[in-house]
């Protein structure tokens, strides 16, 4: 296989954004693919996110991670994004369990989505294509080869990073059996936020989270033409195993009554927020079993069955590290609801794996991403086909 620097992404939110900046500064040529006109149009087009951390009592990966990944996506906002322009930094009042007052930030993702990718074209090294939906993805003599539903090839290179959310899996088919839910388990959360222009005196001083977060006021200067320059939102609904985006008036419902949860002094929050309708953008997160993302390279599933059945009932139990990948495939999925505080931690990490670095993140925490170890925990549970025979035996 070539060992020419060039990789295809697919996939132009947050996380293919993160990833098309992180390999052009170091060096790579990047083809980034989208189905849709632009970047930044699915989940990445919420209006307006939050950057907090996760916090619990006792650490766990995902409370470690949000603490790294907090801290490195706020230094991409600091050196990227005027304050203003598409995000502003703020602090969160918890009201339900862990009650506190935390930093945060507001952030519109699309902003920061721009920022990477104006970035990575100043380096000459990215090629944006847009409407461009990748339907197949095979091995190739050049590595990785992919092509649209006419089977026209679309581009080939050694590498390929899928950070594609749920469009992910449909690439993975013929490689992994995506069907066996457990080797990929991906799956839908559908979100609907509510929000509307603010006007007057915001209803609280700064973001309340319980049961989902009110944001009384947020204002951005580059904000696109649908939504208002200074919003007030309340959301955002988590409807797992729905993958339609089609807003509706029940979500806007159980909006409304988390906001009452969280402002029970404003008796009419409809009034008090404006009479005219309320606006809503819904779209569909990708989370994984264990709500982490899958970041690194992607596991040869028939390598890692072969090697099961061939080891017999002494097999010697192979390590997470030690599963077989498929050469120069990697993904960034299943960001689920933390898109904003994980996508760059995640890339960058990545990108150091990609490009034979050593790797800065903890490696205890960098191995609970590994997109291997569903299938990894599996084959450990699996009898072997030896040791099946000899029980039945
Ligand atoms: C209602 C709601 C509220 C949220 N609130 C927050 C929040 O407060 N804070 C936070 O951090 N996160 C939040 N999130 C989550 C955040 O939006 C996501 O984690 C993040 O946007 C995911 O980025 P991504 O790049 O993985 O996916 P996406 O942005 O969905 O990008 C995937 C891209 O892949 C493209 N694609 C798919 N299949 C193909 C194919 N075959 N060929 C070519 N292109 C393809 C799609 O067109 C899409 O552009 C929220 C999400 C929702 C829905």
């Amino acid at each position: 296989m070539s060992t020419e620097r060039h990789a295809l992404v697919i996939g132009a939110g947050l996380a293919g954004a993160a990833m098309a900046q992180c390999l052009t500064t170091r060096g790579w040529r990047v083809d980034l693919f989208d189905a849709a006109n632009g970047p930044a149009q699915a989940a990445s087009a919420l209006p307006v996110g939050m950057l907090s951390p996760h916090v619990t009592r006792a650490p766990t990966p995902l409370s470690q991670l949000s603490a790294l990944g907090v801290a490195h996506t706020r230094a991409e906002l600091q050196r990227l994004v005027p304050q203003g322009h598409g995000w502003q930094a703020c602090e969160v009042d918890n009201l339900g369990h862990d009650p506190g007052r935390w930093p945060a930030a507001l952030v519109r993702p699309s902003a920061l989505v721009q920022a990477w990718l104006a970035e990575a074209h100043a380096t000459g090294r990215l090629h944006g294509h847009w409407n461009t939906r990748v339907h197949s993805l095979q091995a190739s003599a050049g590595g990785w080869r992919l092509q649209d539903a006419g089977q026209h090839t679309l581009g080939e290179a050694p590498a390929v990073v899928l950070t594609a959310a749920l469009g992910s899996a449909a690439l993975l088919q013929g490689l992994i059996d995506v069907s066996d839910w457990r080797a990929w388990p991906l799956h839908p959360v559908k979100g609907q936020m509510s929000l509307g222009p603010q006007i007057g005196e915001p209803l609280a001083p700064r973001p309340q989270r319980h049961n989902g977060v009110f944001v009384p006021r947020y204002d951005d200067a580059d904000m696109p033409a649908s939504w208002p320059q200074r919003l007030w939102s309340m959301g955002s609904t988590y409807d797992r195993g729905q993958a339609d985006t089609v807003v509706n008036d029940d979500a806007h419902r159980r909006n409304a009554a988390s906001l009452r949860t969280i402002l029970p002094e404003a008796v009419a929050v409809n009034a008090a927020l404006g009479a005219a309708p309320w606006q809503g953008w819904a779209e569909v997160r990708c989370a994984s079993l264990d709500r982490l993302p899958m970041a690194g390279a992607v596991p040869d599933v028939a390598a890692l069955q072969a090697h099961v059945n061939r080891a017999g009932a002494h097999r010697t139990r192979l390590g997470l590290s030690q599963v077989p990948r498929l050469p120069g495939l990697f993904a960034l999925t299943a960001l689920g609801s933390r898109g904003l505080t994980l996508a760059h931690w995640c890339a960058t990490h990545l990108a150091q794996t990609m490009n034979g670095e050593p790797v800065t993140a903890p490696q205890a925490l960098w191995n609970t991403l590994d997109p291997a170890r569903f299938v990894w925990r599996q084959s450990r549970r699996q009898p072997s086909a030896h040791a099946a025979h000899s029980t039945q035996a």
